[in-house]
């Protein structure tokens, strides 16, 4: 049956979970308040780059059953669900999740509310949140009684974030309420009926399934960099033992691909969080701690690297580099490894040219000297070394011979393993240096 929906926040995950119920069959309303996000999609433009949404926004939109906002307390009235998807930063002093856009979005709704809605959060928030958002909304509400929550957290990655929603492994939902669990069961009845499995728990429980399923991920991905670096000093192949070990179904091939260390929107910032719940409860934390440590060492050495392939010196070099987003398929900046390893390069006196695919609007000003070219080839004349830091898709369509040819020096140092020694050699490049293989 279809639901009344609200989704407030309009990032990532806000438009694309309002963009899929939508497609699902829900009504759905879009709120955010920065004008210019609202502005954009009034007009059928997408402000972020997300493969697939802009056909599935304009297609609902034009079904009627998808719209946007910039007035959260008229979009709250007579909801079924009101989603809260704004941002949890990491507090930069403490590494706790900021809150206070949550606990703001909670009291808007709180008194916009003339009836019962289910306030869900889908934005990762640390144990207790929920419970809070109930107490800060029923606070300010009409009545006490038009308030329940339920927590939906969400696991869809950017670049995949259709697909992720539309078929997740699993959606877990954390309430106990029975007429918010009613809504829930018929927001959802439409993939449940395409066999997604439903997971219903405690709230707490729901609430730490998305810290431990990030940290989890995050410390596999650790564990991975670090065998390659051990690899890479012993002489075996970190490629070959990644699939050696991930075929292994208790261990699995996903997050076995080495790289220049984890970053992102969320990986960060949630193992921070996790980090202060475990010692707020008093319980040592030991794993995530080391996997973060050894993420940020790693971020830190990666400049290294590019320093000895280019013979110990970059003074008055010229670095172009291949993508600055934090992973491909992506226009987002936020924690991107590029942003630690590209002004290291500067500080060794390297000048730094970098195309991305995606064009970031925001990288200009987080990546300070760098110069951002339109255009590969341009990042490429006269470089004296080319360096891969993220990993586009697209890059594997590009004629490495043309780069190179292009090239003053032809040193390839490829930080996510994009090309294989082979074609790296093939295409002309005298100096080839991977991650956890024995390379010249
Ligand atoms: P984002 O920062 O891209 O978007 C948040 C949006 O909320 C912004 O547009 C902001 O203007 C808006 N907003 C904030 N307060 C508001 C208010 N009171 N009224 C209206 N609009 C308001 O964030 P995001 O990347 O979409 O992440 C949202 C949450 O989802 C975070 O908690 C994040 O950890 C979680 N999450 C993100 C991903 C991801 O891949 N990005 C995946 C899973 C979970």
């Amino acid at each position: 049956m279809r639901c009344k929906i609200t989704v407030i926040g309009t990032g990532y995950v806000g438009l694309v979970t309002g963009t899929c119920f939508a497609e699902i069959g829900h009504e759905v309303i879009c709120v955010d308040k920065d004008a210019r996000k609202i502005g954009m999609l009034e007009s059928g433009r997408v402000p972020i780059y997300e493969p697939g949404l802009e056909d599935m926004v304009e297609r609902n939109m034009k079904a009627g059953r998808l719209s946007f906002s910039l007035d959260l307390a008229e979009s709250c009235r007579d909801r079924d669900a009101i989603y809260i998807a704004v941002g949890t930063p990491s507090d930069p002093e403490t590494g706790r999740a900021d809150l206070s856009q949550v606990h703001g979005a909670a009291e808007e709704i709180g008194r916009a509310l003339s009836q019962f809605s289910v306030i869900i959060t889908k934005s990762t928030v640390p144990v207790g949140t929920n419970r809070m958002v109930a107490e800060l909304a029923r606070a300010v509400a009409a009545s006490p009684d038009f308030v329940a929550v339920a927590s939906n957290p969400e696991f869809m990655r950017e670049g995949a974030a259709i697909s992720d929603f539309m078929e997740p492994d699993r959606v877990v939902i954390g309430v106990e309420d029975p007429r918010a669990s009613t809504i829930m069961q018929r927001i959802y009845a439409p993939l449940v009926e395409a066999e997604v499995p439903m997971l219903v728990t405690g709230i707490e429980t729901a609430e730490m399934i998305k810290y431990a399923a990030n940290s989890f991920l995050a410390t596999k991905l650790s564990f991975i960099n670090e065998v390659s670096d051990l690899c890479e000093a012993v002489g075996a192949n970190i490629e070959e033992v990644a699939r050696g070990i991930g075929l292994d179904k208790r261990i699995g091939l996903p997050f076995l691909k080495v790289g220049p260390g984890w970053g992102g929107s969320c990986f960060p910032k949630d193992t921070l969080a996790f980090q202060m719940t475990a010692q707020d409860a008093g319980v040592p934390a030991r794993i995530i701690g080391a996997a973060i440590a050894a993420n940020d060492a790693r971020k830190a050495s990666m400049a290294d690297r590019v320093l000895a392939a280019c013979g110990g010196s970059l003074e008055g070099k010229k670095v172009a580099v291949l993508g600055v987003t934090f992973k491909g398929q992506t226009d987002d900046m936020r924690e991107s490894p590029s942003l630690s390893i590209l002004p290291r390069l500067i500080a060794m006196g390297a000048s730094v040219d970098a195309y991305d695919p995606a064009q970031p609007r925001d990288a200009q000003a987080l990546l300070g000297d760098v110069r951002l070219v339109a255009d590969p080839l341009d990042a490429v004349a006269d470089a004296d070394v080319l360096v891969v830091v993220t990993e586009w898709k697209v890059f594997r369509s590009y004629d490495l011979a043309t780069l190179a040819s292009r090239m003053r020096t032809k040193t390839l140092v490829d930080l996510r393993n994009l090309f294989s020694p082979a074609e790296a050699e093939q295409a002309g490049f005298a100096s080839y240096s991977a991650l956890g293989l024995s390379t010249k």
